[in-house]
């Protein structure tokens, strides 16, 4: 059985220097990480959408804002996951921009081996997650994007679980499951692959 993680929101903390960038650009004070209820910063007291699109631009060509992201699992959970690729049983799929001043793929492997995943296996794509993740076989699926989740359970066969994150509590799908801690994931794969 395959399962696909995305990485940022899931394993890597992208969230919180992004902010910081944030904070630095707006000049407006600390931006809480509570105050971002949707991941397109839409409705948000003082961020428009033009700030976080440049910030979102600026950081696509920034190798070391990637190398420098903080993990957001235990070391367990990494142990775990790389017990699942090293038997082929892993892929990650990610939204990060492709740019050709530096190699993402590159950056982004080199990030997860730090993190134990010896041969890490990453898909990077600007479609939908769910035909790339229904292509691929994957089974299960995590994501902390709403719109990713929704996407992948309604164009793919795979179990879709979403870490619960303030920009993505107001959603609910019947085929997207939230959970609380990341090693509910093992618990769906137990579940899953028990006969
Ligand atoms: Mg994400």
């Amino acid at each position: 059985m395959v399962v696909g993680l995305d990485i940022d929101g899931v394993v890597a903390d992208f969230l919180s220097p992004f902010l910081k960038l944030l904070e630095t650009r707006v000049g407006n004070g600390p931006i809480a990480a509570e105050t971002i209820r949707s991941f397109n910063f839409k409705d948000h007291p003082f961020l428009t959408d033009e700030v976080v699109w440049k910030c979102m631009e600026k950081v696509s060509y920034d190798p070391e804002f990637w190398e420098n992201l903080s993990s957001l699992i235990s070391p367990e959970d990494w142990s775990r996951l790389e017990d699942l690729s090293r038997n082929a049983k892993l892929v990650f799929v990610t939204h990060r921009h492709v740019r050709e001043t530096y190699s993402i793929h590159e950056v982004s492997s080199n990030w997860l081996r730090r993190h134990g995943i010896s041969r890490p296996v990453v898909y990077f794509t600007q479609e939908p997650k769910g035909k790339l993740v229904q292509d691929l076989g994957v089974r299960l699926f995590v994501d902390d994007r709403y719109e990713n989740c929704q996407d992948v359970a309604e164009s793919s066969q795979a179990l879709v679980l979403m870490p619960h994150r303030t920009y993505n509590q107001d959603f609910s799908h019947p085929r997207v499951h939230r959970i609380w801690g990341f090693q509910e994931l093992f618990t769906h794969i137990d579940r899953l692959e028990s006969p």
